[in-house]
């Protein structure tokens, strides 16, 4: 895999506000960079998913139906507080149909970025589970905001929609249901993820589609990740 020439994101201690080093043009570097990682991972290929990053009242946000290892910095939208857009792309991008589903996780959990993968994992998952997926005694879930190795971890999952901008509706409470839950994951589609920085964020997103693989193979080999595969 190739890597982009932007290479000089700053990377800080995790209790520390990774967004706070960023420049405005250095988050936009940081998206561009990104996606092309994320596509590389196939979990934003065909123009799918989605990613924006919130620099205190700014939000920056990929366009709609780019391909997303080939965006430029420049192509990034700018949006306020309240998701309306500030500055646009001088080309004629679209605003993401993603905006209403991200603000949601930005007003409603403080989050400082928020990452949607049409990862196969978490497609597959959202066939395989009800209404919620369930997990737990796997370390990774250690990587979660306020989850234990041992704890069983709820992501909820809800409906899709013919419009992604539909999802908003049933994701908000979604959230609201599920404090605990980093992430939201759509039947038949993929997962939003959030964190209280870029980083978290990122590493959440690892974390839960390693959870979805595991998760996945351990139905195929006929252990239940709700008991991490222990038989009691
Ligand atoms: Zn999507």
């Amino acid at each position: 895999m190739s890597t982009p020439a932007y290479s000089n994101i700053p990377t800080v201690a995790p209790h520390l506000d990774a967004n706070a080093a960023l420049s405005e043009q250095q988050a936009r570097e940081l998206l561009v960079e990104l996606c092309h990682q994320f596509y590389h991972q196939g979990w934003v290929t065909g123009t799918g998913g989605g990613i924006s990053v919130r620099l205190g009242e700014r939000i920056i946000m990929a366009p709609s139906g780019v391909q997303k290892e080939r965006m430029l910095p420049s192509d990034m939208f700018v949006l306020d507080a309240e998701g309306g857009v500030v500055e646009s792309p001088d080309k004629p991008f679209k605003v993401s149909a993603c905006q209403p589903l991200f603000m949601h996780a930005y007003k409603k959990r403080d989050a400082g970025a928020v990452i949607h993968s049409h990862s196969m994992n978490a497609m597959l998952v959202t066939l395989l589970y009800d209404d919620v997926f369930r997990i737990s005694n796997m370390e990774m879930l250690k990587g979660i905001t306020g989850v234990g190795a041992f704890d069983l971890h709820e992501v909820p999952i809800i409906e899709n929609t013919a419009h992604e901008a539909e999802l908003a509706d049933t994701m908000g409470a979604a959230i609201d249901k599920y404090p605990k839950s980093q992430a939201v994951l759509v039947r038949g589609h993929g997962v939003y993820v959030w964190g209280k920085d870029w980083i978290k964020a990122k590493t959440q997103s690892e974390c839960y589609d390693y959870l979805f693989a595991a998760a996945l193979r351990m139905k195929e080999l006929g252990l239940n990740p709700e008991t991490g595969g222990l038989s009691s």
